[in-house]
């Protein structure tokens, strides 16, 4: 079956309803259906043929929807590529991929010819006129559109996800047909039951977690509305959803809910119709938590994935966050649940079962974890051995199925041989209330080999020691995991799909050292 099905079946039963809404732009299901199917046929008349990749760079836009549906409909592949990429970084992926055709924004073409001989090989369509370019609008417009989608196997490839790459180059997460039907069908099941006419709002990059969530609306007939401005800017992000009764966020990363909390002015707009906001993609602080529920609701939902099982490991439904609030459980400040067609557990260095409460890396499997990396038959063989996708994340499940993440295996100090989770330290240093953030890590120590560094970004006017959060962390944790040492500054980086970026700020550090990054612990997952 052919993802494309789910937008063929809602364009029948919903044709005039919309489809896809953007500022004064509403999008149909039956003309979102015609025009995908128009793209489909139009990249396949161009030279492309079933199977190839096709790859965007797009800011969020009505237009990726159809792109992906019309690369579903050809039996294309597509290959989402963050917007905030820098064009040799974009250059990569197309390579990478193997990519035939790159539809891009104008405001990547100053890049791209600057760096023209890596877009070489690549026939290039742009939202608007540009040197060296076709018009993304032709591809609509061209004569070849298919009457129908192409046949597809379950097996067939329909996305290459590319993941972050932080500790080296992006890997492409292969998904296939039968990947994403299950992804959606999980969604619906367990996180949110999306309805017919439901307005489910954008705010994050559609090449990432919301664009997933962008599948699942549409194989309800739901509208996926999109924000207009490419910053986060909450006043807009409100007006929005007063203005198109938004009932469900797609997706916002901790660190926008983190600036949820800091701007919203209560009695501004009328947020009345959200039920649901997803969060996911990092650890959000179980005190972040709790203040965003109780200035919200109990509206929020969790996922935990990654690329190489998108948003699809464990759950927690706004129910579930409700039951364990009220109950004072603080389950709330785990990961949530296994999903329902999903197997996970945690393993220690040897793939050994570990029982309920003992730490070890996250293993999966099921129908929604990918076949394996692009052209990559080691990554592939490492991550996926004995038949577990190997998160590299390190947890451990409670009695009752309850995963609690500590960190990334990569990101786990070790400080005189004790294993220090930056994330625990982390939980107890957001909890004083003059700190907004903060990051953890290890640094390079003569002494303890490894010491526990934090760097905290104060509130608004108030002005703190390092004493004060080390003396405060002592309340809370074991004198070994206190930090050693503390910095201070105006804001964290974060990544373009809103990630604290603890290694970039975590590098001056080791300037001059060998870093211990990958070893140290039993969890060794390739993949991050
Ligand atoms: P990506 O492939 O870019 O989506 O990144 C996936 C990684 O983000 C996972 O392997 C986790 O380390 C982290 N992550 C995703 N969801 C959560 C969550 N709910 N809580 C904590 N970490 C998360």
């Amino acid at each position: 079956m052919n993802t494309f099905a789910f937008l063929e079946k809602s364009a029948r039963q919903f044709p005039d309803s919309p489809a896809l809404v953007q500022g004064g732009e509403t999008v149909t299901y039956r003309e979102f259906r015609d025009r995908a199917l128009a793209i489909g046929g139009n990249l396949l008349a161009s030279g492309c043929q079933p199977g190839d990749r096709v790859a965007f760079c797009l800011a969020n836009s009505p237009r990726i929807l159809e792109l992906i549906y019309g690369c579903f409909a050809a039996g294309l592949v597509v290959v989402p590529v963050n917007s905030r990429l820098h064009a040799r970084e974009i250059a990569y992926i197309v390579g990478n991929s193997g990519a035939k055709v790159l539809v891009h924004g104008p405001e990547y073409q100053a890049g791209i010819v600057a760096n023209a001989t890596l877009f070489a090989d690549v026939a290039r369509y742009c939202l608007q006129p540009a040197d060296g370019a076709g018009l993304f609008q032709a591809l609509v417009d061209g004569e070849h559109g298919l009457a129908q989608a192409a046949d597809a196997k379950s097996e067939d490839l329909c996305w290459l996800f590319y993941t972050s790459g932080t500790t080296g180059k992006p890997k492409g997460a292969m998904w296939n047909h039968r990947m994403v039907r299950c992804v959606i069908m999980n969604y619906l099941a367990d996180l949110h039951n999306i309805q017919p006419g439901e307005v489910v709002l954008h705010c994050a990059p559609l090449s990432h977690g919301s664009g997933i969530i962008a599948l699942p609306t549409i194989a309800r007939g739901g509208v996926n509305a999109i924000t207009e401005t490419a910053s986060f800017d909450i006043d807009s992000l409100l007006e929005t959803v007063a203005r198109l009764r938004v009932s469900h966020i797609a997706f916002m990363a901790p660190t926008q809910i983190v600036k949820l909390l800091e701007d919203y002015r209560p009695g501004q707009h009328d947020i009345s119709s959200l039920q649901a906001i997803c969060y996911g993609g990092a650890p959000i602080y179980v005190d972040q938590l709790r203040q965003a529920i109780e200035t919200f609701g109990p509206i929020f939902v969790q996922l935990y994935g990654q690329g190489e099982s998108p948003i699809t490991i464990t759950g927690m439904s706004a129910n579930l966050h409700r039951e364990l609030l009220a109950a004072g459980d603080p389950r709330i400040g785990s990961a949530g649940r296994v999903r329902t067609d999903v197997e996970a557990h945690c393993v220690d260095a040897r793939d050994n079962p570990l029982p309920p409460g003992q730490t070890g890396e996250v293993v999966v499997r099921g129908d929604v974890v990918m076949p394996g990396y692009w052209r990559n038959p080691e990554a592939t063989a490492e991550a996926l051995r004995g038949g577990w996708l190997h998160t590299g994340d390190v947890g451990y499940f409670d009695d009752r199925g309850f995963l609690f993440l500590l960190d990334r295996a990569k990101d786990m100090v070790i400080s005189g041989g004790n294993n220090v989770y930056p994330r625990e330290v982390e939980e107890a240093i957001i909890l004083h209330p003059k700190v907004a953030n903060c990051v953890v890590f290890g640094i390079p120590d003569d002494y303890w080999g490894e010491a526990v560094h934090a760097v905290v970004v104060a509130k608004s006017g108030e002005t703190l020691t390092a004493k004060e959060i080390i003396d405060f962390c002592g309340e809370h944790m074991a004198g070994y995991k206190k930090p050693k040492a503390v910095d201070f500054v105006e804001e964290l980086p974060v990544s373009g799909y809103g990630k604290i970026l603890r290694r970039e700020i975590r590098e001056k550090y080791w300037v001059g050292h060998a870093s211990r990054i990958g070893g140290g612990s039993g969890a060794k997952g390739p993949n991050s």
